[in-house]
């Protein structure tokens, strides 16, 4: 049969931008459905249908409309527009972004309320409700506060328990008061819609959906089991219905009675997928029929009891054709430095500023993609984790391998590869892409994208990699590069090792979907599939032999830890005075130790006085040319922000052209004494890095500092 997946995230509530946990939920759905859309199914890829919108009704919204002198409409759609610079900045690919607030809500939503009607699961009942006596209104959940039935949490709303994620009626609540007046509420009778979730069917129907091997995770039957009780008897009817005025769907045949939020936001999934059907013309009535069709909701553990006991019933009563085929994927909360997320104690991590900081989205997906598993845990960013994570992973052993082996390719091979491999070569590929006992990698990473096990699906990928840079590093291209005798073995070499690079970045590509995407311009690729990375038939490297490839742009930068503290919120705009929040700096992990590498001996200590002795500025490369004569030089025009120029003549030809230089920054030793040399007199000294066996690396790196320096900025 072939799979059509139906994939979802939970709505957010549209009162408010985006937070870092909404990211998180995005990115970990994305990367699921990116791998999906990689996979054959038929005669072409898989068929992935993955949607969202905003969850727009309610009391929250209609008080924050009111608040701002706009109709709940406009609020909503202020905040939808603020919507796609997040979903774009952090690669979030959904194909359709909708709003409760729809027609196709209101119609679904409707349906199905009169389907569960002819079911005989609606019920009135005439219930005390909240009544504000200052205020002389019904009080809707959310305007409720007070102290939670089960957990005793204090300050929980009206309608679930922020704290442990129970669901129960306002009434429910221990010495609750409206959050308009502080009045303690009165009841006051009401006529009330009820959908009969103690009705015996609902019980047995949940009963059997829950214990279905697959469909949910074995903690989340443990909990859910809990709730509905050895028989059912613990499940109370769910009140669905408010009191106008109220910013929502009219009941049918019910005047001025309103669908409570909770009642149309999740028919949200299915309004979304109907217009985008609509759109894309595709039938959608015949989509949710077809047996192959499944239905995927990613969500929080917060949102657990509307997502595992009303959703599930409303749709099996309603007759919905995917419910056999519908599963829940919930996560855990994130948390920063161990700490719930707070604003006020300068722990939360804006998405924007995020973005705004010039930081890479895909350092934070593949971060939070290493710490996602299928269970339901909370995971925790932590400053120093992410920086050494990243920069140990993706920049140290996946782009490494390229930017160590294209530029022999592009200079001495005129950006071809090797039309052939050696046996010994081809041995290496094998021994990255297949397992000791012989199976593929390949395959069980992909069965961990597919439970999403994503941590242990990236720690088999860097196992892949670690053998790659064995091989880089055994056969050392750079030496290879010397002997004019060893032309051959170095083709061979750059191009197991750019295959090699390829298939990392096939089987990164639905966390690093932008880095995917340069590597298929620089490797001349098409669109990566999953086929693509079996070493049964060759698939993995025939079709790079002989192939020419693009030059080599830099992939990805490593993360600086400096940006981790301008991550953080400040604690408060008026606490300026007070130090940095330093909670990333403090709260360091135990490191292994890395390996010690050949390195240069350290000098003798010195003290901080012997230090400022020696002026290092940072200097704008005005200008660079070669050198007439000068095998090694490079003369370079700095500004140093005094007013002239400075001429100084640097041994860094053999790594750059001049026009590689023009216009970047770098630091140069401002103070040293003019010397003359035969070409001219140089002016300073420009700072660069070189390894202390120059044979076996003879690269001269340039300094250059990070966004934001200026020319005359002294480095201390
Ligand atoms: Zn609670």
């Amino acid at each position: 049969m072939t799979r059509k997946l139906f994939v979802t995230t939970a709505l957010p509530y549209a009162n408010a931008a985006f937070h870092i946990g909404h990211m998180m939920e995005y990115i970990q759905a994305d990367i699921w459905v990116r791998f999906q859309r990689m996979q054959a199914e038929g005669d072409g890829l898989r068929e992935v249908h993955f949607v969202g919108a905003d969850d727009t009704h309610g009391t929250p919204i209609m008080i924050a409309a009111e608040k701002e002198g706009i109709t709940p409409q406009e609020f909503v759609a202020k905040i939808a527009a603020g919507r796609p610079q997040y979903l774009d900045g952090f690669h979030i690919a959904f194909d359709n972004w909708y709003s409760t607030d729809s027609p196709e809500n209101v119609e679904l939503s409707q349906g199905i309320y009169r389907k569960l009607r002819e079911a005989g699961l609606i019920q009135t009942k005439t219930v005390d409700r909240f009544f504000d006596p200052v205020k002389g209104m019904f009080l809707a959940d959310r305007n409720i506060k007070g102290e939670c039935p089960k957990c005793h949490a204090k300050d929980q709303y009206g309608d679930n328990c922020e704290v442990c994620g129970a669901a129960y009626q306002p009434t429910d609540l221990i010495n609750p008061y409206s959050v308009f007046t502080n009045a303690t509420p009165i009841l006051k009778p009401s006529e009330q819609y009820f959908f009969k979730l103690s009705d015996p069917r609902c019980f047995e129907f949940l009963r059997d959906w829950l214990n279905t091997p697959g469909r949910l995770q074995p903690e989340m039957v443990n909990k859910v089991s809990e709730w509905l009780g050895e028989a059912g008897e613990k499940l109370a009817d769910w009140d669905i219905s408010r009191d106008a005025p109220y910013f929502g769907i009219p009941i049918p045949d019910a005047p001025n009675k309103y669908f409570y939020v909770w009642l149309d936001a999740p028919v949200g999934y299915l309004a979304s997928l109907k217009n985008y059907c609509g759109k894309k013309g595709i039938d959608y009535d015949a989509l949710l029929a077809d047996p192959g069709t499944e239905q995927i909701h990613f969500i929080g553990k917060d949102i657990v009891s509307f997502h595992l006991l009303f959703w599930p019933a409303m749709l099996e009563f309603a007759k919905h054709p995917t419910i056999d085929r519908m599963r829940v994927a919930v996560h855990g909360h994130l948390t920063v430095n161990n700490e719930k997320m707070s604003k006020s104690r300068g722990t939360g991590i804006s998405p924007l500023r995020y973005l705004n900081l010039g930081m890479n989205p895909e350092w934070l997906r593949y971060y939070l993609a290493y710490k996602l598993n299928s269970r339901v845990e909370d995971l925790d960013f932590t400053g120093d984790d992410f920086v050494a994570r990243v920069n140990s992973d993706l920049i140290g052993k996946f782009v490494n391998i390229a930017s160590r082996c294209a530029g022999f390719i592009a200079k001495k091979f005129d950006g071809k590869l090797a039309s052939s491999l050696s046996a010994a070569s081809q041995e290496w590929i094998k021994k990255a892409l297949v397992a000791e006992d012989g199976s593929e990698r390949q395959a069980s990473i992909a069965a961990n994208f597919e439970s999403r096990e994503f941590g242990k699906a990236l720690r088999e990928i860097m196992e892949i990699a670690d053998v790659a840079n064995r091989f880089v590093d055994e056969n050392k291209p750079w030496i290879l590069a010397k002997d004019e005798g060893k032309v051959a073995e170095l083709h061979d070499v750059c191009t197991a090792a750019l295959i090699l690079f390829r298939q990392l970045t096939i089987l990164l590509s639905p966390v690093l979907p932008g880095v995917a995407a340069n590597v298929r311009t620089f490797l001349n690729d098409a669109a990566y599939t999953w086929a693509e990375t079996s070493v049964a038939n060759g698939a993995a490297w025939q079709p790079m032999l002989g192939r020419t490839i693009g030059a080599y742009s830099h992939l990805m930068t490593r993360v600086d830890a400096k940006m981790i503290e301008d991550l953080f919120d400040a604690p408060a705009q008026q606490a300026a005075a007070a130090p940095a929040p330093a909670a990333a700096v403090e709260a360091a992990p135990a490191l292994e130790a890395p390996a010690a590498g050949d390195i240069e001996e350290l000098s003798p200590e010195i003290s901080i006085d012997d230090f400022t002795k020696i002026d290092l500025r940072i200097a704008k490369i005005v200008n660079c040319e070669h050198v007439e004569g000068a095998g090694k030089l490079l003369r370079l025009t700095l500004d140093v922000g005094e007013g002239r120029y400075r001429n100084v003549f640097s041994g860094i030809k053999s790594m750059y052209k001049p026009e590689d230089l023009v216009g970047k920054l770098t630091v140069m030793v401002a103070n040293l004494a003019p010397r003359k040399m035969k070409f001219g007199v140089s002016e300073g000294m420009v700072l660069a890095a070189s390894a202390k066996d120059e044979k076996a690396n003879p690269g001269i790196y340039v300094l250059n500092p990070w966004p934001g320096a200026e020319p005359g900025m002294r480095v201390r």
